[in-house]
């Protein structure tokens, strides 16, 4: 029986790790489930689920969650530490699927005790990159892509030698408004932009998906754990999010990705590898899909994109501190602050400004180094984002590098 902990166990990925996990009760014994709010949600899955432990994030939520669990055998914890503490605890398998940088202390816990990593949690290869991979490296603890497209890439990379990959193409579904006329995209809600054509995600990510920051964070993300070099990491708009990613080998080969919108592919993959199993997952009918699509992705529409391959070119501890500025940005747009376009232009003047004031390290860095550098870029861009809110960036979409 394998031992099983999951971070960020309420959201969507934590929800279709505990699918596939309760499809087989015999096979599991869960150690940790942690979560932030939703403690209703965090103690039903605990008890249901029989795990020895439940966290929640919220220090102010102890005790109703204490309350919640009363009865059972589930112990209760609360805080960002206890939440670091629960990745501490021996697990033959743990799941990485917290949003935001608030991932990459936990995760590191678990390379320290070179465990097993499943790694939904993209921004702690955004954030440290170098720093994650090293340490899983001297540990010898496994880190397992759990994104779909490089889930996709590490299994077309499966028995391959990297030295013969030329490039590697993530695919974007290119989000909400990859059909709306350019003007109207200042325009865009947050009922609008949480909305996805065809995954079924979180509200962040969805969001970052209509504004490709998640494809920006992504092709950092490739870079960092593959070790491929930016320029041969290529996005492609594919609009059906069937095909998830391709590599391409020095012969002229292209060993594509082909699978439903699922994440429990992903997670599945992570959770048997390295055998592959049955899992629950829909079966393509090609004939019925009949065809798939491509387009290159606008500059215009998604400045995004040019901004993390600044970013992603740069390294060190750009990614740490655009990760920190779009989360910012994000928080402002949810909150109806800046307007949808604006967002963009907050990272790109939060970036800006630490180079100049701060100056932003090329190098390989250290974890208090990346945790100081992500809080700073939070107050740089909280100060970006009252400008922008004050109207100062007149048209917030203007003057991006697009
Ligand atoms: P979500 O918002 O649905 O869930 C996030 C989880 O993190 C919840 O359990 C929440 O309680 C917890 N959490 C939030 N803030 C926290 C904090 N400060 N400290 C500790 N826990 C906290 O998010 P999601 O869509 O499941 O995405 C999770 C991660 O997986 C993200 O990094 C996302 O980019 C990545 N990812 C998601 C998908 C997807 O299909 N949803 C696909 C690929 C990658
Ligand atoms: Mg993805």
């Amino acid at each position: 029986m394998r031992s099983v902990t999951i971070l960020g166990a309420t959201g969507s990925i934590g929800q279709n790790t505990i699918d596939l996990i309760a499809r087989s009760p015999g096979d599991y014994r869960v150690e940790a489930l942690t979560g932030a709010r939703n403690i209703a949600r965090l103690a039903a899955d605990a008890i249901g689920l029989g795990a020895r432990l439940a966290v929640t994030s919220e220090p102010a939520l102890y005790n109703d969650l204490k309350d919640l669990l009363s009865g059972s055998e589930v112990k209760a914890a609360a805080g960002p530490e206890a939440v670091a503490e629960a990745a501490a605890r021996p697990a033959d398998w743990v799941m990485s699927a917290i949003v935001g940088a608030a991932g990459l202390v936990p995760g590191i816990e678990v390379l320290r005790r070179g465990g097993t990593l499943a790694l939904a949690n993209k921004e702690t290869l955004v954030t440290a990159g170098q720093l994650v991979m090293d340490l899983a490296r001297r540990t010898g603890a496994t880190v397992l892509p759990v994104d779909s497209e490089h889930s996709a890439i590490f299994q077309a990379l499966t028995g391959e030698d990297l030295d013969a990959v030329e490039r590697i193409v993530i695919t974007a579904s290119g989000g909400a408004f990859r059909d709306w006329p350019l003007e109207r995209l200042a325009g865009a809600t947050l009922a609008e932009a949480s909305t996805h054509p065809n995954w079924d995600m979180g509200q962040r990510i969805t969001i970052d998906s209509a504004s490709m920051f998640n494809k920006g964070l992504e092709l950092i993300e490739t870079k960092e754990f593959f070790g491929i070099s930016p320029d041969r990491i290529e996005v492609i708009i594919h609009p059906e999010s069937l095909i998830h990613a391709l590599v391409g080998f020095r012969d002229g080969a292209l060993m594509a990705h082909v699978g439903p919108p699922d994440m429990r592919h992903a997670i599945g993959y992570a959770l048997h590898w390295p055998e592959r199993r049955d899992l629950p997952v829909e079966r393509l009918d090609l004939a019925r899909i009949g065809t798939l699509t491509f387009r290159a992705p606008e500059a215009a529409r998604y400045p995004a994109l040019a901004i993390a391959r600044t970013v992603m070119e740069a390294g060190g501890l750009h990614g740490a501190a655009f990760n920190a500025a779009k989360e910012c940005a994000l928080d402002a747009f949810i909150a109806g602050r800046i307007g949808f376009l604006a967002m963009a232009g907050v990272v790109e003047r939060t970036l800006d400004r630490m180079s100049a004031q701060d100056g932003l390290q090329n190098a390989a860095v250290d974890l208090d180094t990346v945790l100081e550098t992500d809080l700073l870029a939070r107050h740089r861009a909280a100060e970006v984002v009252t400008q922008f809110a004050a109207g100062d960036a007149v048209e917030s979409g203007k003057g991006l590098r697009s």
